[in-house]
């Protein structure tokens, strides 16, 4: 599950969230861009709160799991670095898991990204 300490250390390492208005083809939801260490989210393709809110959990794991590979933290979690060895689809879905049990154990985090982050528009 994606937590405050995800979050700060994702802050800390200088990713940015913005929020995109602009037509997206083929339904894409969100990306975390690793070069210019941004999460995008596609609002006309979120279609409401909580759609949004899996979205950015969703990329902010994408940017801690390529932070802590960046940091070579290797043991954070064995099982996950397992998985993202294997592939992308089965990565792509554990990693849509876990946004999903984040929403679920824990919707008010969206509180405090929104704090923490300045969320700006293209
Ligand atoms: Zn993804």
């Amino acid at each position: 599950m994606l937590t405050i300490d995800d979050i700060i250390l994702s802050y800390k390492e200088g990713v940015e969230i913005t929020l995109n208005n602009e037509p997206q083809m083929y339904g894409l939801k969100g990306e975390y861009d690793s070069g210019e260490i941004k999460v995008i989210a596609y609002l006309n393709n979120n279609i409401n709160k909580k759609d949004l809110c899996c979205t950015i959990f969703h990329e902010l794991i994408h940017a801690r799991d390529f932070i802590l590979n960046k940091l070579e933290c290797e043991f954070y979690n064995p099982q996950r670095n397992a998985v993202q060895q294997q592939g992308l689809d089965l990565y792509e879905e554990f990693v849509e898991n876990e946004a999903i049990e984040t929403y679920n154990k824990q919707p008010e985090l969206i509180n405090f990204i929104e704090e923490i982050f300045i969320l700006k528009k293209l």
